[in-house]
């Protein structure tokens, strides 16, 4: 089931490896790794050393092309159930995406600040663990005896501290600029490109600057945020039709 977009080097086309079975989630996939595609072709000309994007935008494209592909499946959907299907699968996506990366990142700051006092032991890590992961998940989920050790199944944790919140950061990002381009401000295809086209030559704070967005207001992430709780809230009024 794995996918990618290679961009090799920007004298050639970039490759992309999709296996497909006409399935929703193929067609997302798809649309995924084409996204990465446009981003590598149209970042091409900056060269091999700076055509590729660092962590907090390499996934723009990609998500970007699958959230218009997901609305536009979604528009054509019309079974209830096909519907629901549609909006709980990327509800959980997002969710999983977001909040659960935080939930993680919040670990590691615990466990690396309470380091600070000393050695710690395997069962204050798992202490630490299930207090975020209870408080992130809610109520509704009961965290069964031997959950504890379960933050051994995350390598980021031992091999690229911190990591995580490029998946949230990533996301949000997104998830604002989608609600920028759904108020349909006009222009907002040319600014995209040029997005895009910038490649790894720009912080990202110079590139969201031309959507009226930065990742240091908390409305950015509000917006972002509200993406989520829109499909959230479409997917409840279904479950009360
Ligand atoms: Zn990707």
């Amino acid at each position: 089931p794995g996918a990618f977009a290679h961009p090799t080097v920007p004298s050639a086309h970039p490759y992309v490896l999709v296996n497909y079975q006409g399935k929703t989630r193929d067609v997302m996939t798809l649309a995924h790794e084409l996204g990465h595609g446009v981003h590598q072709v149209l970042a091409a000309p900056n060269g091999p050393l700076m055509a590729p994007t660092p962590l907090t935008l390499a996934e723009t494209a990609s998500v970007f092309g699958e959230m218009l592909t997901f609305k536009s499946l979604l528009a054509t959907a019309d079974n209830p159930q096909t519907r629901k299907i549609m909006l709980a699968s990327k509800a959980e996506d997002m969710i999983n995406t977001v909040v659960r990366q935080i939930a993680f990142y919040t670990f590691e700051r615990k466990v690396h600040t309470e380091r600070r006092n000393g050695e710690l032991t395997s069962e204050k890590i798992g202490e630490l663990w299930l207090s975020v992961q209870s408080e992130s998940l809610g109520p509704a989920i009961s965290l069964n005896e031997g959950y504890e050790s379960f933050w051994t199944y995350i390598p980021h944790f031992i091999h690229s501290p911190f990591y995580v919140y490029a998946y949230a950061f990533g996301d949000c990002l997104v998830n604002s600029l989608y609600a920028v381009y759904e108020e349909a401000e006009t222009g907002f295809q040319e600014k995209y490109f040029d997005l895009l086209k910038a490649g790894g030559t720009k912080h990202h704070s110079e590139l969201l600057a031309p959507f009226g967005l930065s990742a240091s207001d908390p409305d950015f992430w509000k917006k972002g945020l509200a993406v989520i709780e829109r499909l959230i809230d479409e997917l409840e009024a279904l479950e009360t039709e």
